[in-house]
């Protein structure tokens, strides 16, 4: 009895496989450079099969997809029907959809008995109310055209306020909670009783925090300036906001580490691009301080949020006034939990798993 679970991107697969019961990792893989869907499922039948797994043997496949519009609140099982309404979504994200709708169709073709679920980064966040998911633009373009905000990184926050409950041994449905996913993307999110209510990414990932890659919420008109003073393509744009900003583009590397030991050695760049970086984060967490009715824990998870000492630091620092006190030892030493005893909210480090969380939904839909 076992569940495999599958991030299709454009040139990889990356697959774990768990017992259906335990959910205990039986293998797990990143394949590279894959030819096309067909041939990467192909060579990970031949992966599981050295732990004597016939592919046609699973109980179930659950696929990440990263946009399920408002259509989908919550994991659904793949027939033709639905995978029709999730190429209708294409749109809404060119490049992730197609990779995870090719995905589902290899795997169909492989296994063709086996089940197949969609578990979409959007999901968790359809609980977020008009207001917060609305933005201020004509009727229209909601209507038709569906711009609002979605969010992303949903199993991410979802499995993380989980097992902040289960840390702080209370019922999710008891707890309000901001957790920070901070990786190569980067976005909060704002949960009240379980449910998410706010996210700091908008209709596409682009949205919110100072990202890897991504500039995260700029001012709008820059966009037709640049198309306008620089003769940019909207492509050309595009690949700038999204691959060629964040702390990329500040710091001249995407990659924390070797950013923070830059900053140790006095490089002004890299000084910058942590303050700006952390200090994105501090506004997002008083934002929704206000706009939450009482929070009590603050969640760090991501690689970044996960490793990092020095920024988990850094966005707490001077938040005494909110109630917010870390124990520099405890942080500094990863424990999980790293307030001191004068904190009114707890302050969680929890490795984020995002394919677990897909096992564990598709478990429950068996
Ligand atoms: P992705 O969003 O692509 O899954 P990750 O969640 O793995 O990315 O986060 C990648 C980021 O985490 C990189 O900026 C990396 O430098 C940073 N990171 C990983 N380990 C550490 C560490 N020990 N200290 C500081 N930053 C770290």
């Amino acid at each position: 009895m076992s569940i495999l679970v599958i991030n299709a991107g454009s040139s990889s697969i990356k697959y774990s496989l768990y017992d259906a019961k335990t959910l205990n990792v039986i293998d797990h893989g990143l394949l590279e450079e894959i030819k096309n869907h067909d041939e990467g499922f192909e060579r990970m039948r031949s992966q599981l099969r050295l732990h004597n797994i016939d592919i046609a043997d699973i109980n179930a496949i659950g696929h990440r997809v990263v946009h399920g519009g408002e259509r989908f609140h919550a994991p659904a099982l793949i027939d033709d029907a639905l995978l029709d309404e999730i190429t209708a979504l294409i749109p809404l994200a060119p490049l992730h959809n197609p990779a995870n709708i090719s995905g589902i169709n290899a795997a169909r073709k492989i296994a063709p008995n086996v089940p197949n679920f969609a578990i979409f980064d959007t999901a968790f966040h359809q609980s977020i109310p008009d207001y917060a998911y609305r933005y201020p633009l004509p009727y229209d373009l909601y209507e038709s055209y569906h711009v609002r905000r979605y969010g992303f990184h949903g199993t991410s926050h979802h499995y993380v306020s989980d097992k902040a409950a289960d840390l702080l041994n209370k019922p999710l449905e008891s707890l309000n909670l901001i957790t920070f996913h901070i990786g190569n993307g980067v976005s909060a999110c704002a949960i009240e009783k379980g449910k998410s209510i706010d996210t700091s990414m908008g209709m596409t990932p682009l949205e919110g925090l100072m990202m890897g890659t991504r500039c995260g919420s700029i001012d709008p008109s820059i966009i037709g300036y640049l198309i306008h003073e620089k003769k940019m393509t909207i492509e050309e744009v595009e690949t700038l906001l999204n691959k060629k900003s964040g702390l990329l583009a500040i710091a001249g590397t995407n990659d924390l580490r070797t950013i923070l030991s830059a900053k140790e050695k006095g490089d002004a760049n890299a000084t910058l691009a942590i303050e700006m970086f952390v200090y994105r984060l501090k506004k997002q967490l008083g934002a929704y301080m206000t706009t939450m009715r009482g929070v009590d824990a603050i969640v760090f998870t991501g690689g970044i949020g996960e490793h990092s000492a020095t920024i988990r630091e850094a966005v707490c620092s001077g938040l005494e006034h909110l109630g917010i006190h870390l124990d520099t030892d405890k942080n500094t030493t990863n424990r999980s939990r790293i307030e001191n005893d004068h904190s009114s909210l707890a302050l969680l480090v929890i490795p984020t798993d995002e394919e677990r969380q897909i096992a564990l939904y598709v478990q429950q839909l068996l």
